[in-house]
């Protein structure tokens, strides 16, 4: 008897293991190859400007972008915390925040190249979706709705991760769909070439649908849910706003709508989405007309540590993060999260790069997994629990900003979380204390515990 049940366990175990599988992204890692380890504060890497960096140590510096040793670090501390992934998300930024000047279309598509070869290296057998980052194109963010060379380029650069239909389809707009590789897994992967719906793309300033790409998403998850797929949406400049300032959005208005849109009438297919181009940690939640919380979006922590010189945003600095997901293979459903950092000051005093677990989700906030409703969970506790709030800030900034989040920084980190919509988030900004969902919530539970005082004997 004992025997049978031991036999059972083991079958229950080994199903639920062979269908859990597990993925990394990695975003933002922003090569500076000049980054050099200069007595002179003003040598040490062009994407400092004009600042001064002092004491520069080899592993990178919070006022640069990374040093070779950094990213090839980052690239190698994937392989040896999870070697065998199922596939790989990178979601762009190769390049160093210089001028284009400084660049021009060589050098980027040299960096590029020089990234891709690296992670082919570490990861030669394993499938990568990659997308495009504002900072891959020259002029940076300019990126054209027709082919061009650096899409063919970026194309052939990537042709060992993608088949032949989406080679052609990069070439003409730098998106494409692909199954994932396991033939018996009903996910599909969706790339998105969202720098086309950035505000500082002058090419579609005046576009509805720049290269269609809207209208080829809809027919995709039309056909998707057609055929019972879950999908996974990647891209690099996400919808919504920055959660470090206020009102800092990066899609134009019309853009974000549409894209809202696309997720309110797909979303029983979209299983997730995941973006970069923050560099901090932090998710967006989407909802439907009725409030209900439809979709999550999880933005990746960057690996360049570079300080933002964004209007408004204090000490934007971050130390470098790498994350692994767990998933369920058959549905796509997100189990959790773990992000892995490396303490840029600790590695350069040590001169040691090691990399270690920053938090697993599902630990940190106490949620059975990495669902929409347990991401929900989320966004509520941290608008109700000054403790949970400022463990999500100390994780926006891959523990490297400990400070306290205050008011404002509260304001602005809720609002953000649950507000991609332009308009709503704005609302959510005048009612600072929360935003209009939350409070929708707490009227709720005031009117039930009013309604139980009256009924109580
Ligand atoms: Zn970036
Ligand atoms: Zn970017």
């Amino acid at each position: 008897m004992r025997l049978l049940m031991w036999l059972v366990f083991l079958a229950v175990w080994v199903v639920a293991s062979a269908e859990t599988g597990k993925f990394w992204h990695i975003s933002d890692l922003h090569l500076d190859p000049n980054y050099t380890v200069s007595q002179d504060p003003l040598r040490v890497c062009p994407s400092a400007g004009t600042q001064m960096v002092y004491n520069p140590g080899p592993w990178g510096d919070y006022l640069c972008d990374s040093p070779w040793a950094l990213v090839n670090s980052s690239v190698y501390a994937m392989k040896e915390i999870e070697p065998n992934p199922d596939f790989i998300f990178w979601t762009g930024d190769d390049t160093p925040h210089v001028p284009d000047e400084k660049l021009g279309e060589a050098a980027v598509l040299e960096i590029v190249e020089r990234l891709t070869s690296l992670i082919r290296e570490a990861f030669p057998d394993t499938k990568v979706y990659a997308a495009m980052g504002n900072h891959d194109f020259h002029p940076k963010n300019q990126f054209p709705v027709h082919s061009n060379n650096i899409y063919h380029q970026v194309a052939e650069l990537w042709r060992p991760w993608l088949n032949n239909e989406s080679v052609n389809l990069f070439k003409e707009g730098a998106f494409y769909s692909e199954l994932l590789p396991d033939p018996s897994s009903p996910g599909r992967i969706v790339v998105l070439n969202t720098n086309l719906y950035y505000s500082n793309n002058q090419l579609t300033a005046d576009l509805a649908d720049p290269s269609q790409q809207f209208q080829w998403l809809d027919s995709v998850l039309t056909n998707a849910s057609h055929a019972g797929e879950k999908v996974y949406i990647i891209g690099h400049v996400p919808p919504g706003f920055f959660e470090k300032t206020r009102k800092k959005a990066w899609f134009r208005d019309g853009f974000n709508k549409e894209y809202l849109k696309m997720v309110q009438k797909h979303h029983h297919v979209i299983a997730g989405q995941f973006f970069g181009h923050h560099h901090t940690d932090s998710f967006r939640m989407f909802y439907d007309d009725a409030g209900a919380p439809i979709s999550a979006m999880f933005l990746a922590p960057g690996v360049s540590p570079w300080k933002t010189t964004l209007v408004g945003v204090v000490n934007g600095a971050n130390n470098p993060g790498i994350r692994l997901f767990e998933y369920d293979r058959a549905t796509l459903n997100l189990h959790d999260m773990r992000t892995y950092f490396l303490n840029l000051s600790q590695a350069n005093a040590q001169d040691n790069p090691h990399w270690e677990l920053e938090y697993r989700l599902t630990e940190a906030y106490g949620v059975p997994d990495a669902s929409v409703r347990s991401m929900q969970a989320i966004a509520t506790s941290i608008a109700g629990d000054q403790d949970k709030l400022q463990r999500y800030y100390v994780y926006n900034s891959v523990s490297y900003d400990t400070t306290a989040c205050g008011e404002t920084c509260r304001t602005e980190f809720l609002c953000a979380t649950q507000e991609v919509d332009f308009d709503a988030y704005d609302t959510c900004l005048r009612h600072t204390n929360a935003s209009p969902r939350l409070r929708g919530l707490l009227v709720l539970l005031a009117l039930l515990l009013g309604l139980r005082a009256l009924l109580a004997p």
